[in-house]
């Protein structure tokens, strides 16, 4: 497909939701159009730690327990496929995380999560203080206890979604520059050079975007930004090659060699600046767990937006003829990617509705 003829398919957002959208309908035969402001992996998509997880987050256990373990499922299938069709590695691997506790009363609050992990089968193993100064002698030594995770993976987020934009080129897709302003006519898209796009299928990926009225047209939703900010740190070795979490912080040595440190939940509207006080509190959430980060040097600090919908699940589905939208996947959207991409191909390749209930946008329309 030429990138001004019609195209079957147009998608707004180059983050992984829109992309991973847009390869699979790619693939899948249609011609897309990919339209993104900025840049591809240019905000979250780009600046996300890439944790695949089914032990935490909003709808766990409920809900999203499911969507969660079968969205890894899906990075096992998908990642390894995408990342030959774009020759693109996507450092998709099993994530090495422990959780610890600094006293009795966060230690509880671990133990509380043991009973719906093990009847929901992912896997984990207790640890004493011991054995995880053995697996990470740089930690505090006032660590009480912990648990290893064996169901954990991880990719590199910004990999993840340039790989799939490069591979939905390959299978024919256009990525276009362009910021869409209105999607008021039917079948239309308009851009804000003046420029329009005519398609008969849309699909909103706007991120925390599309909880604005930026996009004329757009049925309102319950989207917001949650600012997280991250600081990678050089350090030479190769400890916190497990991702250690003592509640909000964390450290983890990614295949970058850097060592990752996080993260912030901050309301701050659309400010994706990084900012001092973030950074100080990361710092002292990461020296509180390792000391010897001391003496590490800054590298890099990111700050990007979670598009987080007001009951913390994905929005997901077909709103009016022809036109979807995919949102708010929060602090879960590098593991919906998949599972998301999939729902929504249902629906425009067979016009099924494969979309749980709970993830579903019928239920703020
Ligand atoms: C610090 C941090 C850590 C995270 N860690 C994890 C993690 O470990 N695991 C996990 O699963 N998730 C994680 N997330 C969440 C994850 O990053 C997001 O859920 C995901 O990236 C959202 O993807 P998206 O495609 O919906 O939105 P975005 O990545 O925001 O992409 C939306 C795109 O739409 C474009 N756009 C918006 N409006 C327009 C317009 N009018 N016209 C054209 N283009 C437009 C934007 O430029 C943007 O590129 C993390 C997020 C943060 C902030």
């Amino acid at each position: 497909m030429s990138a001004s003829s019609t195209p079957d398919v147009a998608i707004i957002g180059g983050g992984v939701v829109g992309c991973a959208i847009a390869y699979r309908l790619a693939k899948s035969g249609l011609s897309v159009v990919l339209i993104e402001r900025d840049g591809i992996a240019s905000h979250a998509s780009g600046n996300a730690y890439g944790g695949l997880y089914a032990t935490f987050g909003p709808g766990m256990p409920g809900p999203a327990l499911d969507v969660a373990k079968r969205s890894i499922e899906l990075h096992k299938t998908f990642d390894p496929q995408i990342e030959s069709e774009s020759d693109i590695a996507t450092e998709f691997r099993p994530s090495r995380s422990i959780d610890v506790a600094f006293n009795e009363s966060e230690l509880n609050e671990i133990n509380e999560n043991v009973g719906w992990w093990e009847s929901a089968q992912l896997p984990f193993e207790h640890l004493t203080p011991e054995s995880i100064l053995e697996l990470e002698p740089n930690l505090t030594p006032n660590i009480v206890g912990g648990v290893r995770h064996l169901s954990h993976y991880e990719v590199d987020s910004y990999k993840l979604t340039l790989a799939l934009a490069t591979a939905f080129e390959r299978h024919g897709g256009t990525i276009r520059s362009g910021n869409v302003i209105s999607l008021a006519q039917p079948g239309e898209i308009t851009l804000a050079s003046g420029a329009s796009i005519s398609a008969p299928v849309r699909i909103v990926c706007s991120g925390p975007w599309a909880g604005t009225d930026e996009i004329a047209g757009m049925p309102e939703l319950p989207i917001r930004p949650v600012k997280g900010e991250i600081i990678r740190l050089a350090f030479p070795g190769d400890d916190f090659s497990h991702r250690v979490v003592a509640g909000r912080p964390y450290i983890a040595r990614k295949p970058d060699g850097l060592v990752w440190i996080g993260t912030t939940d901050e309301e701050a509207g659309f400010d994706e600046t990084a900012s001092a006080s973030a950074r100080d509190s990361i710092l002292a959430g990461a020296l509180s767990l390792a000391p010897v980060l001391e003496t590490a040097s800054i590298v890099q600090h990111t700050a990007c937006l979670r598009p987080t919908s007001s009951d913390g699940l994905p929005i997901v589905g077909q709103v009016d003829d022809g036109l979807y939208v995919a949102n708010g996947a929060g602090s879960k959207g590098i593991l919906y990617s998949h599972v998301i991409a999939g729902w929504i191909a249902d629906s425009v390749l067979e016009g099924s509705d494969s979309v749980p209930p709970e993830f579903a946008v019928s239920r703020f329309l």
